[in-house]
């Protein structure tokens, strides 16, 4: 992770110190590097450019606007699960003809807002979603570009909330209804069939559950053929995951290769959806001890950012490394790294050995992915500063939130 490191004993992100950082524009704090984003994206679009493809970032994985606009230029697609990341992907100037749609639970009005849009393609996921987006094509009077997301059953080996293609999981079409919707859907006046998608699951650090689904997206694909249903996209997915700890995923140039191997000859163009990978490691949460509490079972850091700005450790037991801004030679502890929030599920991190005083900074690491999108006001907590650091730039891209704005929405009793 060379875009933040130490200088002088100081952690920067690329040449700025993130003491200065906390600072100007106070903890928590998010702080992305530009450079970590940039290169993330051409390392997908170098491993890739061997064949007809269009990256479609998952928007969910860090949707701030100056991010994603960062990707527009640099030719992203977008995978949106909602209308409102779809006005996302608008104000930030993407190119909606490269949106593709996902997510089991569309609404009408989603659909009718993409539509107009001229999105790419809606990645289906229920006969009921099929029959739908028929009807609301007719009511605008166009048609609605398809493509099925299939359920190819494999076990993706990654934490049961992020894994989406197993038969239980509620996401796609059976694998075994597959060709009889995508008949349905040519059958229908206001569908036109383009592409085949899946998605298996998030936070994947081995390739072979890729080449299972993969397979048997292929299988299904001749079985189209052969009954004169022409696709001409094949979407993948995301899921390829990062190292937060021990983890060993492939990089993404073997990630591709695997992939081309398998899709052979074939000449439909690849999508491909990546959250976790394009933003993971560009990005850190920066926040200040508040207090350090002994207490008789356990040492405690009490930090000044919490579950709701970074829900991953108290959702998913997720480990992220945490790194003091400033090097000392403090004696170390073994500490708990909890936030303010009345949870006990409230903390960063566990067993994190430590030399710590109250008011040093910590650096809680690899949160550019599912860190600030996923943050909520639980205990009416402001959310916190976003930053962008350039070389020796820094750029404030979501001021924190006020109180006053938390509320604003409510009214009291007459
Ligand atoms: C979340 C999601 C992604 C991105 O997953 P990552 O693990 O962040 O790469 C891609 N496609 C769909 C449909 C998703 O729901």
């Amino acid at each position: 992770m060379t875009h933040f490191s130490y200088k002088n004993k100081q952690l920067h992100a690329e040449a700025v110190a993130l003491a200065d950082i906390a600072t100007k524009f106070g903890t928590p704090c998010y702080v992305y590097s530009k450079t970590a984003l940039v290169s993330a994206f051409n390392s997908f679009s170098e491993a890739l450019k061997k064949r007809g493809h269009l990256i479609c970032y998952a928007v969910k994985a860090n949707s701030n606007l100056a991010i994603l606009n960062l990707f527009a230029r640099m030719g992203s697609g977008f995978d949106i699960v909602s209308g409102g990341e779809l006005k996302r992907v608008m104000a930030a100037r993407g190119d909606p003809r490269k949106v593709v749609f996902s997510g089991v639970g569309k609404k009408a009005e989603e659909m009718s807002a993409a539509l107009e849009a001229n999105i790419m393609c809606f990645n289906v996921e229920s006969e009921g979603e099929l029959l739908r987006l028929n009807e609301v094509a007719g009511k605008i009077g166009k048609k609605a570009p398809f493509s099925l997301r299939i359920n190819p059953d494999v076990d993706p080996k990654t934490h049961p909330y992020i894994a989406t293609g197993l038969k239980e999981n509620k996401f796609g079409v059976d694998y075994a209804d597959a060709l009889a919707l995508y008949r349905k859907a040519q059958s229908l006046p206001h569908i036109e069939v383009t592409g085949i998608d899946c998605h298996i699951g998030s936070q994947l650090t081995e390739i072979a559950p890729f080449i299972d689904s993969l397979e048997r997206i292929l299988a299904l694909l001749d079985k189209l053929e052969k009954v004169g249903i022409a696709i001409s996209h094949i979407d993948i997915g995301g899921g390829l995951g990062i190292r937060y700890r021990d983890e060993t995923p492939p990089n993404i140039a073997e990630y591709a290769a695997a992939l081309f191997a398998k899709l052979g000859k074939r000449r439909q163009k690849i999508l491909i959806e990546p959250g976790r990978a394009m933003v993971g490691h560009a990005g850190v949460l920066l926040t200040r001890v508040e207090y350090l509490k002994h207490n008789r079972g356990n040492n405690f850091a009490i930090v000044d950012a919490a579950m709701n700005d970074l829900q991953r450790p108290a959702l998913y037991g997720a480990y992220h490394e945490i790194l003091p801004v400033s090097q000392s030679s403090r004696p170390r502890r073994t500490y708990e790294i909890a936030g303010p929030v009345c949870e006990s599920a409230d903390f960063i991190g566990r067993g994190r050995k430590l030399g710590l005083a109250e008011g040093d900074l910590l650096a809680v690491m690899s949160t550019g992915a599912y860190g600030m999108s996923m943050s909520s006001n639980y205990n009416t907590r402001p959310r916190a500063a976003e930053v962008i650091v350039d070389d020796d730039k820094t750029t404030l891209i979501r001021r924190r939130e006020t109180t006053d704005q938390l509320f604003s929405g409510e009214t009291l009793l007459s």
